[in-house]
């Protein structure tokens, strides 16, 4: 039996838009779930704490950071025509990527075998210096800078499984060695990048692995190409640490993509990325909640993804 932890915070509450897709609800809906079955409910939960300036320096410029305040600071309002913020989404968004950092930290630290932090706002499409795609901080690119800075991590894989492509966290990525960015995307789509061609800059060519998919793929269409693409290239790098970027609109009854993964796929992605752990750099997964807007399929997926470690 794996050691498995849960980030989970009712801290997100005031990041809110009326009838925005990108609403409170998400990762209630998960809290709840994981409540009401008893063997997720005792799994161990990991405090976090809003990460600094500094922490976010790491990924972001400080022009970013000042833009996110003082939007905050008037009151909120928008960075784009679909990103928000209120008065209080500059902390909901430091306490989200805190959550990633406390996941990260967990397995680093060797107390557990994978974590799970189920945490909004998301984060892939933030870039350095822009808020986008309801995105305010990279949190998946904070926690991993936080790791290399204070465990000195090497070689770090990310495997994106949201339905949109993580072009903040390709940007972040896209010339250094250290870390491997692959993502599976419907495409053509939001937000436009995540073409085959698209292979890392000189110092890290090839370690950029886009997987751009049709609308319609169905999930064993999907897997295919996880297995014969993604896998091997995750394999291949001998990450110390595997981030998932793990959004769940991909599912099929998701109501803003058009990729028809199953609630079992994502079971199926578990079981392949814990079996990576025979390998000689034995990483540990960690799985950051990034999209997923339809609340059954969060809550059953992320049941589905948890069971899985659990047994692993
Ligand atoms: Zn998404």
């Amino acid at each position: 039996m794996s050691r498995v932890a849960i980030v989970e915070d009712g801290r997100h509450l005031t990041h809110n838009s009326f009838g925005h897709p990108e609403r409170p609800d998400r990762v209630e809906a998960i809290r709840t779930h994981l409540a009401s079955v008893p063997s997720l409910a005792e799994l161990p939960r990991l405090s976090l704490v809003p990460v600094d300036d500094e922490s976010l320096l790491r990924v972001h410029s400080r022009a970013h950071l000042e833009r996110v305040a003082a939007l905050c600071a008037r009151g909120g309002g928008s960075f784009d025509q679909d990103t928000y913020a209120t008065a209080t989404s500059d902390v909901c968004a430091r306490l989200s990527a805190g959550g990633a950092v406390a996941a990260v930290d967990a397995v680093l630290d060797g107390d557990h075998d994978a974590a799970f932090a189920v945490i909004r706002p998301p984060g892939h499409h933030a870039t350095a210096s822009r808020a986008m795609g309801f995105c305010l901080y990279n949190n998946v690119a904070v926690a991993i800078e936080q790791a290399r800075a204070e465990h000195g991590l090497r070689r770090v894989a990310i495997v994106d499984i949201d339905v949109h492509h993580g072009n903040g966290t390709e940007a972040t990525y896209w010339n250094d060695p250290g870390v491997l960015y692959t993502s599976l995307h419907q495409f053509p789509f939001y937000p436009g990048t995540g073409a085959l061609a698209d292979r890392g800059g000189p110092e890290a060519a090839g370690l950029t692995v886009n997987i751009p998919l049709p609308a319609g793929t169905s999930a064993s269409a999907w897997l295919a190409e996880f297995n014969t693409v993604t896998l091997p290239a995750v394999e291949a790098f001998e990450p110390e640490l595997v981030v998932v970027s793990c959004g769940f609109d991909a599912h099929r009854d998701d109501p803003l993509a058009e990729l028809r993964l199953e609630t079992e796929t994502y079971a199926e992605v578990a079981e392949r990325l814990v079996a990576l752990r025979g390998l000689s750099s034995s990483p540990g997964t960690v799985w950051v909640l990034e999209g997923g807007y339809d609340l059954e399929a969060l809550a059953a997926s992320t049941h589905a993804v948890l069971d899985v470690l659990m047994r692993a």
